[in-house]
């Protein structure tokens, strides 16, 4: 599942989450909070569960200039939709996700400055007075979607004989079931007796 989200994701940049932090850069100790509400630019998730393509996303942030860069706190709130891992109906669910990424400035971080292409992926950098939330945004949203969602904790799911959804139909049931093993077991009973 995580392949999905870094690699082909990160191909579809949502432009609001590419934050000035001019003001913030090198003075440690100062902060601010922002709003950022965008649509999801293509669908974050994967095909059980996700975020569709076009819903609004509100990402609460908090940016703090701290030594080696900026601390970035965010929250984003969604709605997914996926199917029902049991009767396979529609399902909304709501997504809070959250998380905390560290954006260094270049020249502080650590480890050598070129030999690091993809080996160091969760390194994030302050470009320009910029950061680039889509990777961080991305990631949360996909890991805090639930692995198989229910339609209700109870759901019954479907009929194993008709498919029908049971929530749907109280009571359902086949009478036709009990008649076919009736006849099944009369067929092996023949057999036992022809051996
Ligand atoms: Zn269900
Ligand atoms: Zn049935």
């Amino acid at each position: 599942m995580p392949e999905l989200s870094a690699a082909e994701l990160g191909a579809v940049q949502v432009p609001e989450l590419i934050c000035s932090v001019d003001g913030l850069s090198r003075q440690p100790g100062t902060s601010k909070q922002l709003t950022i509400d965008f649509e999801a630019p293509a669908v974050i998730g994967t095909a059980v569960i996700g975020v569709p393509e076009g819903e609004p996303v509100e990402l609460e942030l908090l940016l703090e200039s701290v030594l080696e860069g900026v601390l970035t706190t965010g929250t984003v709130r969604t709605t997914a939709v996926g199917e029902c891992g049991r009767c396979l109906e529609e399902v909304g669910v709501p997504v809070v996700a959250t998380f905390q990424e560290l954006f260094q400035y270049p020249e502080r971080a650590w480890g050598p400055p070129q030999a690091d292409q993809g080996a160091d992926e969760d390194r994030f950098e302050v470009v320009d007075d910029t950061i680039d939330l889509n990777r961080p945004v991305t990631d949360a949203v996909v890991l805090s979607l639930p692995f198989s969602p229910l339609c209700r904790d109870d759901c019954e799911g479907l009929c194993p004989d008709c498919g029908a959804r049971l929530a749907d139909q109280p009571g359902h049931g086949h009478q036709s079931v009990d008649a076919r093993w009736a006849v099944l077991e009369e067929m092996l009973e023949d057999e036992r007796e022809e051996i």
